[in-house]
């Protein structure tokens, strides 16, 4: 099932009012009420007419929408509604990857939503796209997400100068996630990391050893620079007890995706790619950075790394 997703404006007033009701009329009964099921194809239309939404169809046939809303900085998403007969084929996620596009294209670096308390299976699916807690009224969750953004390099050295800006960002208790193939540039990235916090001891790949301590020699947080491509499950990085050391450190974790998630809710991960064409430039890299919960957000790491 290929969804068609795209912006709108308020010619899709009646199909996104349909939807608003198919999608909010299914719900469990909440406390407060939520007021979607008094949305009216005018209020729809004004909503659209005012700041555009999102609607996805599948073979012709409107099957999720939202609208946009902007709170202050943050580019935010309302009503945001799948028809019960079209839900779990990924239509919501394409929907949202649909908005977040847009609200980077018009110039927001984040976006926000609100999800009932009642809902967890709701909150659940915000949090495993990256969205994080960063208020909360009553049974009214506010969460939001800073958007990902993309840096290239061209040699091994520009690797570390991103590296030390993103050191600029970064507080104790922050965890940076690398993937990227052998050679990609881990190790080369976070010796730029390490230099701009100011640590003690050569950043290499750790050999013989799992996870390495570099204590600040600037009065600021360590860096634990763990390479997880020996560990078989993140069970074995559990066994690192890591968790004491996490507050006080900046932590990197090379190859840590799938493996060091349970580490923390609030993360960045970092996807390194390199050009693999016999005809691409050899030195070349793109950095993909993810910022992943409430931590982020406002954080300004994207005006630190990529100014
Ligand atoms: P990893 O830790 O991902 O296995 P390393 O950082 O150890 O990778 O090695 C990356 C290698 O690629 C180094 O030899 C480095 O000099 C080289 N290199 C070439 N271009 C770049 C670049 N743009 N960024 C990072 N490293 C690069
Ligand atoms: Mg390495």
């Amino acid at each position: 099932m290929t969804a068609e997703v795209a912006v709108i404006g308020a010619e899709h007033a009646p199909e996104v009012c349909a939807l608003i009701h198919a999608a909010f009329g299914a719900r469990i009964p909440l406390d407060p009420p939520a007021t979607a099921l008094s949305e009216t194809i005018d209020s729809v239309r004004e909503a659209l007419e005012a700041h555009g939404g999102v609607m996805a169809s599948v073979g012709g046939r409107p099957v999720a929408s939202l609208l946009f809303e902007p709170f202050d900085k943050r580019l935010g998403m309302r009503r945001v509604a799948v028809d019960p007969t079209a839900q779990g084929h990924g239509v919501a996620k394409a929907l949202v990857r649909r908005a977040e596009q847009h609200a980077e294209q018009i110039g927001y670096t984040a976006v926000q939503i609100h999800a009932r308390v009642e809902l967890p299976g709701t909150v659940r699916f915000w949090e495993h796209l990256g969205y994080g807690e960063t208020d909360r009224d009553g049974t009214l969750i506010t969460m939001a997400k800073e958007l990902a953004f993309t840096v290239g390099t061209t040699e091994a050295d520009q690797t570390r100068v991103l590296g030390e800006r993103l050191a600029a960002a970064l507080r104790a208790g922050d965890v940076v996630i690398l993937t990227g193939d052998l050679g990609a540039g881990k190790t080369t990235f976070t010796q730029g990391l390490g230099a701009g916090l100011g640590v003690r001891g050569d950043v290499t790949s750790p050999t013989f050893v799992i996870a390495r301590m570099h204590p600040s020699v600037v009065d600021g947080p360590a860096l634990v620079h763990v390479d997880a491509y020996r560990l078989g499950e993140s069970a074995e990085l559990d066994d690192l007890d890591l968790d004491t050391a996490l507050e006080e450190s900046v932590t990197v974790v090379e190859w840590g995706a799938g493996l060091a998630e349970a580490l923390a809710d609030d993360r960045l991960e970092v996807r390194i790619g390199r050009d693999t064409s016999a005809t691409g430039a050899a030195d070349r890299r793109t950095f993909e950075f993810r910022p992943v919960g409430a931590r982020w957000v406002g954080s300004g790491v994207r005006a630190v790394v990529a100014p």
